[in-house]
């Protein structure tokens, strides 16, 4: 073998261990950021996505497709919500892996919302899209990945107010969802909830949000620091109602994973920042780098978590 036909091996054999189907030495080093930054471009780029829009199909059909990739098991809970707007029909879309034989595996589930406002021009591209794509990112990492419990990634859906978050207006599909399993019996197997919501800031900030179980927020807090990452992390102190709120009250230990500051703040802006459901949220606004910190903490806080179960 001559030293250049050796050279050709060892580079062959390189591309071999990168290929990112490969399995990864653990859970959050198989997160690849640059995946969920295209992820987050393609699903932007479908356009409005609010319930029944031609962007919103398009963006189940993509979540079903890299959930079939990954062979997980999928599940829909889909119902007709009673809206401001009228009956409007909800599809919320569920991936299960390393799904047991064992009926009482504990759960641990990683949700976010794919739809977007009612707004005409307003395409989130980090309010649904980027919660939506880091979640297609983490679908891919678990595809190799063993882990004790069942972890499910839950795509709720209808998650924005018609009018107002005022009553029973927002969270239809978590809210649904969360009846259901409480219903079956499966919350109580229920370990974790952690939600994404607006985690592809380019300026990245998450808040501590107040409502959420302190408990499982010191466990991110800590896999934030063993990756450096602790200055991203619980700067500051909000409340917020969102799809975790539901599975709080199912009694869900749930944290809200929220930067609750895009763009400037201030009197003359909405009380999330500027961009927040502004037809200003744009990709251009979004990071890879934002993404990379949140996808590789939230998939070691999963190991650190998974670690303690029998
Ligand atoms: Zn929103």
């Amino acid at each position: 073998m001559s030293a250049r036909i050796r050279l050709i091996v060892i580079l062959g054999a390189l591309a071999v261990a990168l290929t990112p189907s490969m399995r990864a030495a653990s859970l959050h080093e198989a997160f690849d950021a640059q995946q969920a930054y295209a992820y987050t471009a393609t699903v932007a780029g479908f356009g409005e996505r609010w319930p029944g829009s031609p962007g919103h199909k398009k963006t189940e059909d993509l979540i079903r497709q890299v959930l079939q990739k990954n062979g997980a098991q999928v599940d829909l809970d889909s119902f007709t919500a009673k809206t401001p707007r009228g009956p409007v029909a909800v599809r919320t879309l569920i991936g299960k892996f390393n799904v047991s034989a064992d009926p009482k595996q504990d759960i641990f589930v990683l949700a976010g919302h794919y739809d977007t406002l009612f707004q005409p021009g307003f395409i989130g591209a980090n309010d649904g899209a980027s919660s939506t794509a880091i979640l297609l990112a983490f679908a891919d990492a678990l595809a190799h990945q063993p882990t004790k419990m069942q972890i499910w990634l839950v795509w709720t859906d209808l998650e924005e107010a018609i009018k107002a978050f005022e009553g029973d207006d927002g969270l239809y599909g978590s809210r649904h969802l969360a009846a259901r399993l409480k219903a079956e019996g499966t919350s109580a197997r229920i370990r974790g909830f952690f939600l994404l919501d607006m985690i592809g800031d380019r300026d990245l900030s998450v808040a501590r949000e107040t409502g959420s179980t302190r408990w499982l927020q010191d466990f991110i807090a800590a896999a934030a620091k063993q990756l450096n990452y602790g200055s991203s992390f619980f700067q500051y102190d909000t409340a917020i109602i969102d799809d975790h709120v539901p599975f709080l009250q199912i009694g869900v230990p749930a944290v809200d994973v929220v930067d609750a500051e895009y763009g400037r703040m201030g009197p003359q802006f909405d009380s999330m920042g500027e961009f927040h459901h502004s037809n200003t949220d744009t990709m251009d606004k979004v990071s890879r780098r934002s993404l990379e910190i949140v996808g590789r903490t939230i998939l070691l806080t999963v190991e650190l978590i998974d670690k303690q179960m029998k």
